[in-house]
This record gives C-alpha cells, sequence and structure tokens, in this order.
C-alpha cells in the first residue's frame, strides 16, 4: 500500500478509500475507514465542525420512540450505543464536556397528530418506555409550558442532546487518531471511476485516486451525484436563542427537550439553556426554500424569527425575553424525507449518503459504520429502507 502525499496531483497515491465531506456523516464515515485499516483521505471545503452546512448549532436531538418511522428504530438503538463509546473515548477528563447528555424530550400535540401517533406506533411495536401526560399534569411539572386543554404529552425519559460541533470534531480527532488524513479548504469538484476501477476525484487542489469513494457532501450533494436525480430539495433554517427572566428553562434545572406539534402540523421544538446562552427554540417544519449552499443567508431572518416568537407566545410563559443568537442551518429534503445510503448505481467502490431530511445527525455514527459496510460487500436488511431502488 503506497502512502505518499497526492496534494496538487504530484505524487501518485492510492488510497483504500477517499472520503468526499467530513461533515456529520462524513466525520463518521472517515473514523469508521479509518478504523478498519483503510488509509483514509477526508477532503472538505471548509474544515472540521464549520458553520456553513448541516452540523452546526450547538446541539442535535436522539431520541428512540421515532415519529417518523419505525423502521428508524433499531438505528437509534444502535446510535446511542455509538455516541456512548465515542463519548468514552473523548471525555478523557472530567473537564471536558460530554457529546451527549440525557435531558428526557416531551412531545406534544394533538392525539391524533402525526408526532403523537408515530411515537406511539414506534414505542409499541419496539416496546420502547414512554410516560404519558395530560395537559394539566405538563403544566404542574413543566409550568413554563402553555399546554393546549386538548393536547397529550409523551415523555421519552432517555432522550438526549448531542453537542453537534463537539461531536464531529471527536469523529475528525478519532479519525485522525486511527491514522486519517484530513485536506480542508479543498473542493471535490467532480469524481469517476477509471476503466481500472480506481476512483479519480479532481478538487481545486489537484487529483486524488482512491480504490474506494465515500460521498457524504450534504446540502452539495446534488452537485457531485448529478445522474441520480434523488429530487433532494434544500431548505434554510434558522435556530434562535432567547434569554429569559426566569430559571425553569436551564438544564441544571432537569428542563427536558421538547416539540410541539401544534393543530395544523407545524412542529417546532427547544432545547433547554446549556451553556448561559438561552433556551433554543427551532421549527422543524416550514423554513426558507433556497437553489442551494450558495443561496444560504447568514443574517437574521425576520420570518423564521417571527414565527417562533409566535410558538413561544402561544405555548411558553417567557416573560420577557431577549434574543441573544441566531444561527443558519440547512435541511436537505429527500421526497419521502427518509434519508438515502447506498451504492451509486454501477458501481461497488462507490457509496453516498444523502437526504438526510431534517433528521439525520444523531444517526450520523451508523451511517458512517453502514457506508463502510457496504463497501466491504456488507449490507444488513435494517439498512434497506435507505436504498434508492423504488424512491425516485
Ligand atoms: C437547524 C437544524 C436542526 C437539526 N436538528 C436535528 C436534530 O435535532 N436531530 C438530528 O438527528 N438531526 C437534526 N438535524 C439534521 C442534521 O443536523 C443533518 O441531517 C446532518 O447534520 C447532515 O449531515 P451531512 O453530513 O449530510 O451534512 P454536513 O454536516 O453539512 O456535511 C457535508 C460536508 O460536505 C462538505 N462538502 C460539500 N461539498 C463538498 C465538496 N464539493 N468538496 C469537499 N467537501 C464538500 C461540506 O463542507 C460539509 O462539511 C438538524 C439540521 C438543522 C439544519
Amino acid at each position: 500500500m503506497k502512502r505518499e502525499r497526492a496534494l496538487s496531483g504530484k505524487t501518485n497515491t492510492i488510497y483504500d478509500c477517499i472520503v468526499v465531506g467530513f461533515g456529520g456523516v462524513g466525520s463518521a464515515a472517515l473514523r469508521e475507514a479509518a478504523k478498519h485499516g483503510w488509509s483514509v483521505l477526508g477532503i472538505d471545503r471548509f474544515g472540521p465542525a464549520h458553520d456553513r452546512g448541516s452540523s452546526h448549532g450547538r446541539t442535535r436531538l436522539i431520541r428512540r420512540a421515532y415519529f417518523e418511522h419505525p423502521s428508524y428504530v433499531p438505528l437509534a438503538e444502535r446510535a446511542f450505543e455509538m455516541w456512548d463509546e465515542l463519548n468514552k473515548r473523548h471525555r478523557t477528563s472530567p473537564k471536558i464536556k460530554e457529546l451527549i447528555t440525557p435531558t428526557g424530550l416531551l412531545q406534544i400535540g394533538n392525539p391524533d397528530s402525526e408526532v403523537i401517533q408515530g411515537v406511539k406506533r414506534s414505542a409499541d411495536q419496539h416496546s420502547l418506555a414512554i410516560e404519558q401526560f395530560n395537559a394539566e399534569e405538563i403544566k404542574r411539572r413543566l409550568p413554563i409550558l402553555k399546554v393546549k386543554p386538548h393536547h397529550v404529552g409523551l415523555f421519552e425519559p432517555d432522550a438526549a442532546f448531542l453537542r453537534v460541533e463537539m461531536c464531529v470534531t471527536a469523529m475528525v480527532d478519532q479519525a485522525v487518531k486511527h491514522g486519517a488524513e484530513i485536506v480542508s479548504n479543498t473542493v471535490v469538484q467532480n469524481w469517476n471511476v477509471g476503466d481500472d476501477g480506481i476512483c479519480n476525484v479532481a478538487t481545486d487542489a489537484g487529483k486524488f485516486q482512491a480504490h474506494r469513494l465515500i460521498i457524504a457532501a450534504g446540502a452539495w450533494n446534488p452537485q457531485l451525484l448529478p445522474d441520480l436525480n434523488l429530487g433532494l430539495k434544500v431548505v434554510q433554517k434558522q435556530q434562535h436563542w432567547f434569554q429569559l427572566d426566569r430559571v425553569d428553562h436551564k438544564i441544571e434545572n432537569q428542563f427536558p427537550c421538547f416539540l410541539v406539534e401544534q393543530d395544523n402540523g407545524d412542529c417546532f421544538y427547544g432545547v433547554p439553556e446549556i451553556d448561559y446562552l438561552g433556551l433554543k427554540v427551532c421549527e422543524h417544519t416550514g423554513g426558507k426554500p433556497i437553489a442551494g449552499p450558495s443561496e444560504l443567508d447568514r443574517g437574521l431572518d425576520q420570518t423564521a424569527l417571527a414565527r417562533n416568537e409566535a410558538f413561544m407566545q402561544e405555548h411558553l410563559e417567557h416573560g420577557r425575553r431577549r434574543l441573544v443568537h441566531h444561527s443558519n442551518c440547512m435541511y436537505t429534503m429527500s421526497p419521502d424525507g427518509h434519508f438515502f445510503a447506498d451504492y451509486y448505481p454501477g458501481h461497488a467502490n462507490v457509496v453516498f449518503a444523502a437526504g438526510l431530511s431534517g433528521h439525520g445527525f444523531k444517526f450520523t455514527p451508523v451511517l458512517g459504520k453502514h457506508l463502510v459496510d457496504l463497501l466491504n460487500g456488507q449490507c444488513e436488511p435494517e439498512f434497506d429502507f435507505l436504498k434508492i431502488a423504488g424512491r425516485v
């Protein structure tokens, strides 16, 4: 195995594997590939844990009782295990913050809503422990929440949040410790597989070659998977952090993460205050459709802010609030809201993950491993629902 540097195309290393993008999925795939003993190169147009893609904004929720579809539950179980394992490796001193923090998640809505029905379906099918509360019980336990009298709450006690940027950095760090090389600020322009089966990756810093290729370019995937016509649509989302004149929404007061489906189907969620930044509030539905990442606007989006403020007015006893931070991020929606993780058609040595549809971060270690497994010819049936076939 030759391991010379291939920068600027001046040398002719052939890596065992190249990973395009080391954001959420790519950092996990990089780590898996390096752990597997492959010589591996990660290439990213920015760098580890940047704020221009889809894996930033301090926190991501992780939950098991998956309202989107029960097929995700076994993957969520594995994800919890993998985050715990990564956390143990990452947290070498009590001074280092945990990657994963259990808070519980309270999901609220009309008993017939998609969220409540979906959580129940996954919990029933997979015998998951969830507790049900009526509006009065929620009000008694969490006085900050204003709950409609006809709404119910389902509480998943083991749900947690992940510190998203720290997770990405930890996965890149582990990959590098296992021998991965990374190049930042380098844009992959295109790729092909030659007649010799070698993957040729053209970048603005020269050409790289590998026996295998993993494409994990998030919202940029349409540019790198042009022939697939996956029907991906990019939506800009704005997250807001508010300081409040009260303390019960803070993590130290055991405030849980929460998600509310309103009667019109709109969904908003909140994450307790951590690191003195305030309560995080974000809309899961809605958002601003954009043609692609080059249109991502990093300024304050008054429409998104107005929607989050209206949600707070209706569902929180927040009193005086001060907006202290915002962050813009992208959902890359697949047509059915489920991820794609599969072989690139016609190539057993090229795989990709795309269309994580605003709920994929929690699964990134699982998806990273799955992509490496695919390259090893292993395809577990639990991932069949993420294949392209029959969906585009
Ligand atoms: C506001 C918001 C809230 C969310 N909340 C949750 C949540 O609570 N729970 C959850 O599980 N999920 C959540 N998600 C979804 C989740 O964060 C994303 O699905 C996931 O992070 C996407 O990871 P990715 O690897 O596909 O994309 P990214 O992390 O964006 O990674 C793609 C990488 O590819 C690189 N790249 C792109 N093109 C090229 C190129 N040509 N050459 C080199 N590098 C390239 C980019 O620089 C980037 O680093 C949320 C998303 C957002 C935006």
